[in-house]
């Protein structure tokens, strides 16, 4: 039975989309579904699969509620403005309801063009469309609030890119596609009537309990910090940098939006930065908080005649808040970072963890290896000398005695601290994954569906980062970092 979907976001006024439908492609093959995102979305399986599911997911059919459309929106594009983008690529064919009562969008990308593509061909290399599919699961199963993947299908067509590549087509499910862009369009062109419209669509999507509240648009934007700041503690706390966090790929939703030149820290070095352009490092691991404090600064501007009538009111109002941000993400990042050294959130624990940090970076230590490594530690003080997990995660510097005086202050802290060492290591090992997606590793999958039409490479990755946490000695090739030829330095966004 094919699934029933809402036309919310097209219910909104013409200024908000163009009314789109996608273009069909010459031979659709699926690639990779998600049944178990199906499920949970209450989409009937055996339709997912059908014939008829495959026309639905590669445009070639509307279903019959369906209005799809090009969403419009704005941004920053590595802090410049630009007035005019909107999706270019992709078709919002409707939304559905959850099982258990939520909303998600149900969007394809890669599915022909809008008259928001400027000069683009409105599709995407299959590459990319497997790295986006491959990624947003790996970030889901790390826990990570992300848009989802429910499917990838070849096209059966070429793109023009540097050369031919075979094209591709996603479908991604998404809390919404509002984006900080999508506010900063009605805001900063001149049409505030709309900005209302978009807030009470987003309060209704995301916190419905706002709806009453009477200042519920000032509340709206501390939500959306909220989850902006917890978000970006969260990436860091794994390596992650999202490359291009430009407002029109910041989702008001708290998920991660947007997959382009994306990547995973190998050696902790907090400077990098992955996309290609990015040659000043605006979008560099440790820039991120700044960054999205600087988009949140954007999204006030559009709320300010929301938030109080009164221009200089408003303007307090909004600056007392942004100037807690900083605050925020370090009480989120600390805490974080605290876990994974197996301390209780604090002062004194969030300094080990950084002077950690700081060593391994000095070290040249592979963050994602290291952290796993201290999960492995046997803590029990009496046998201090003979525990592996030191020896493991001390190998992992260039200078290992540095490794060695902070574990003994580590040691230390553990020591004064009551409680069980298997659970303190069963919690470290839950919160330092064993396996990221590394660079290389997606670019692999990546290359071997553009080169080869192969994807066994995904089918095999799906399977080892489903289960980021475990140990699967079978895959531990999957954790290791890339040999010298195997670095990916840069990722172009050219998809
Ligand atoms: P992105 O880099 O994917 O965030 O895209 C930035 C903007 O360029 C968005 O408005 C996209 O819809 C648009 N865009 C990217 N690729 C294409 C394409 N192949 N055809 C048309 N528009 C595109
Ligand atoms: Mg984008």
């Amino acid at each position: 039975m094919q699934p029933n979907l809402s036309d919310q976001y097209a219910s909104l006024p013409d200024a908000f989309y163009a009314r789109v439908d996608p273009t069909p492609v010459a031979q659709p093959r699926v690639i990779a579904l998600n049944s178990a995102l199906a499920k949970s979305l209450g989409i009937d399986l055996d339709w997912l699969h059908s014939a008829d599911g495959l026309a639905v997911l590669s445009g070639k059919k509307v279903l019959p509620d369906s209005q799809p459309i090009a969403q419009a929106y704005a941004a920053h594009q590595f802090g410049n403005w630009v007035p005019q983008l909107g999706d270019g690529r992709a078709h919002l064919l409707g939304e559905i309801e959850t099982p258990d009562g939520r909303i998600r969008d149900l969007q394809l990308k890669g599915s022909g063009r809008t008259p928001y593509s400027r000069g683009g061909d409105g599709r995407s290399s299959i590459g990319p469309a497997v790295r986006e599919y491959l990624a947003t699961e790996a970030m889901a199963a790390l826990g990570i609030p992300t848009t989802r993947a429910l499917a990838v299908i070849s096209s059966g067509e070429d793109v023009m890119r540097e050369r031919p590549e075979p094209g591709g087509i996603m479908c991604r499910v998404a809390a919404s596609h509002v984006r900080i862009g999508t506010f900063e369009y009605f805001a900063r062109n001149g049409h505030g009537e709309h900005v209302q419209t978009l807030a009470d669509f987003a309060i209704q999507r995301h916190d419905q309990d706002l709806a009453d509240h009477s200042q519920r648009y000032f509340k709206l934007f501390d939500r959306v910090a909220k989850r902006t700041t917890d978000l970006v503690a969260h990436w860091m706390s794994v390596g992650f940098v999202h490359g291009v966090m430009n407002t029109d790929n910041m989702a008001v939703s708290g998920e991660t939006l947007d997959y382009g030149p994306f990547g995973f820290l190998d050696t902790f070095a907090p400077d990098t930065a992955f996309s290609y352009i990015d040659r000043r490092g605006r979008y560099a691991w440790s820039r991120q908080p700044t960054i999205a404090h600087w988009n949140l600064a954007r999204l006030a501007e559009c709320l300010l005649p929301l938030i109080d009538s009164d221009p200089n009111q408003a303007i307090e109002i909004a600056n007392e808040r942004l100037n807690q941000i900083p605050q925020d993400f370090e009480q989120a990042f600390h805490a974080r970072l605290c876990r994974k050294i197996g301390l209780d959130p604090g002062q004194d624990a969030a300094q080990l963890a950084l002077d950690l940090l700081d060593r391994m970076a000095a070290g040249e230590a592979d963050m994602t290896l290291t952290f796993r490594a201290l999960g492995h530690l046997d803590l029990d003080p009496d046998n201090s000398n003979l525990n592996n997990g030191d020896l493991n995660a001390r190998q992992h510097f260039n200078e290992p005695e540095s490794f060695d005086q902070w574990a003994a202050n580590w040691r230390s802290a553990l020591n004064a601290v009551k409680g069980n060492h298997a659970e303190r290591q069963r919690s470290m090992q839950a919160t330092n994954p064993a396996f990221i997606l590394r660079n290389h590793l997606a670019q692999r999958a990546a290359d071997a569906a553009v080169n080869d039409l192969d994807f066994q490479p995904l089918h095999d990755m799906l399977k080892v980062f489903a289960k980021p946490f475990q140990n699967q000695p079978e895959h531990s090739a999957y954790q290791q970092p890339p040999r010298p030829g195997e670095v990916v330095a840069n990722t172009f966004c050219g998809t």
